[in-house]
């Protein structure tokens, strides 16, 4: 049972919208209270805590049991202007910490392609970003959690210490505990203004080619693939980007400019339309070749422009799917996957690739690794869908690598724990009083 101060159920979604589990909610204003609402739970109930609800599957989703919601532990506790480093409440989001940041000529370390996520849920699922081969996950820049557990201890978790906790709670889904805030370094820059290049690539060797090149100078790259072109030969646009020397520090507001109104009809994401995006976005893609200056959100947050672009999905939602495998095995499980994607026609709007480095991630079960990442939206048409994902697991598998808990709602939990082999090491780090409905799936199925 859950004690009396979480509120009547809520249907809840995460960002894909596939389900719509009931869930007891419980929206802390002050820490005292959160660190309270994840202790008051005697031996039926479970917990969660959840940020703003950004990943795609059911990391964030307690169907039938509690969910601690952050959003309003907002605030910051203190910032060493000297060295960069900030300390603040987790359900801050990336937005506002941009916003106090930018006008002080400093940034986030790494960012995810949402401001509209929380500290905690950006540690939460140590999130990677754009700079990855250099700067690696976001979780390399924090120094210090506070951390609530169901027991009523509150532990300051720093790396190397703690008897693990630290790394358990880096990319820890939540389980280790409730994070009630963190310290992190931010990094510092001269202007809040970027240098962007868009290079068109006609397939997968010119990505890698580019890619390999680019990496030596340039911070940030990311690159949008067609997933109809040329029955999956991978033509795309490759970004690159480095922060400006000098200029304004200015924070942008509000990144959102319209938002879509309602769930968007089946028409809008039949074959022939996404083809045809696919294809106008590309081209337009190579118009617009050649560097330019500009300010930092559309470059880093692109898709925050459009509020709840997930709806354009339709009422059945979307899944995400992200992976990343080996750097030896890259060019072919890319390719095999987009032959796969293109021979069931199944592709999507968007479609993301890019190379990790090999700085190490800190944390038991962060995702990335070094090597090449696929991440991919497709709407949710059912069976369909879901076969054509179980055939991209086979090539993500064979070729050793694994899929990104923030977007999966569907993998199996052999496929978990073969591409997690510290998920023995974590275990016994998981709070026995917290849950969510992607650790009973990968614990129970298959
Ligand atoms: C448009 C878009 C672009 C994205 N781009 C990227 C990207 O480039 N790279 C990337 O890595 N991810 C990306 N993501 C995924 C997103 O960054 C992660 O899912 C992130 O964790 C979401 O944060 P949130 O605050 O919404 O947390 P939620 O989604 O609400 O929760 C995420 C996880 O964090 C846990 N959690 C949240 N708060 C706490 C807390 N206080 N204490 C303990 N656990 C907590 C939850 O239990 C859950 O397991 C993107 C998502 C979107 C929608």
């Amino acid at each position: 049972m859950l004690p009396p101060s979480f509120h009547e159920t809520q249907a809840l979604r995460s960002w894909g919208r596939v389900t719509q589990p009931r869930q007891f909610v419980q929206k802390p204003a002050w820490l005292n209270q959160a660190a309270a609402a994840v202790t008051a739970l005697d031996h039926d109930g479970s917990v969660l805590p959840v940020g703003l609800g950004r990943s795609y599957g059911d990391t964030a989703l307690n169907p039938d049991g509690g969910v601690v919601v952050t959003s309003a532990l907002d605030r910051l506790i203190d910032f060493d202007a000297a060295t960069g480093v900030i300390h603040a409440e987790a359900g801050i989001s990336l937005g506002s910490l941009l916003a106090f940041l930018i006008p002080r000529g400093f940034f986030l370390p790494v960012t995810p392609g949402s401001q509209f996520v929380t500290l905690g849920g950006a540690i939460a699922n140590d999130v990677h970003g754009k700079n990855h081969h250099e700067a690696g996950t976001f979780g390399c820049w924090v120094e210090e959690i506070t951390l609530a557990r169901s027991d009523g201890t509150i532990q300051q978790l720093q790396p190397g210490r703690n008897d693990g906790f630290f790394a358990a709670t880096i990319g820890g889904l939540g389980l280790t505990g409730m994070i009630l805030s963190a310290r992190f370094k931010a990094i510092p820059i001269r202007s809040s203004l970027v240098e962007t290049e868009t290079i068109p690539f006609a397939n997968l060797a010119e990505f890698f080619a580019i890619a390999q090149e680019s990496e030596t100078s340039w911070p940030y790259t990311v690159s949008w693939i067609d997933c109809f072109g040329s029955r999956g030969a991978g033509r795309g646009l490759f970004s690159r980007a480095r922060h400006v020397l000098s200029g304004e520090l200015r924070a942008e507001a509000d990144a959102t400019r319209v938002s879509i109104p309602f769930e968007a009809p089946g028409i809008l994401l039949s074959k022939p339309v996404l083809q045809a995006f696919n294809a106008l976005y590309y081209t337009a893609g190579k118009r617009h070749r050649g560097t330019r200056k500009t300010s930092y959100k559309p470059f880093f947050y692109p898709l925050d422009a459009i509020g709840q672009w997930n709806l354009l999905y339709g009422r059945q939602g979307l899944y995400q799917y992200q992976s990343v495998v080996p750097p030896a095995a890259g060019p072919e499980a890319t390719a095999e996957m987009l032959r796969q994607i293109a021979a069931a026609g199944q592709g999507s709007f968007l479609a993301v690739l890019k190379t990790f480095g090999p700085r190490p991630s800190p944390g038991m079960l962060s995702f990335p690794q070094e090597g090449t990442t696929l991440a991919l939206d497709f709407p949710n048409r059912g069976e369909s869908t879901l076969a054509l994902l179980a055939r991209l697991d086979d090539i993500v598998r064979a070729a050793g690598g694994r899929l990104y808990p923030a977007k999966d709602g569907r993998m199996s939990g052999d496929l978990f724990r073969a591409g997690y082999p510290r998920l023995a090491e974590f275990e016994p780090h998981v709070d026995p009083k917290f849950s969510s409905a992607f650790w009973r799936r990968v614990k129970t199925a298959g």
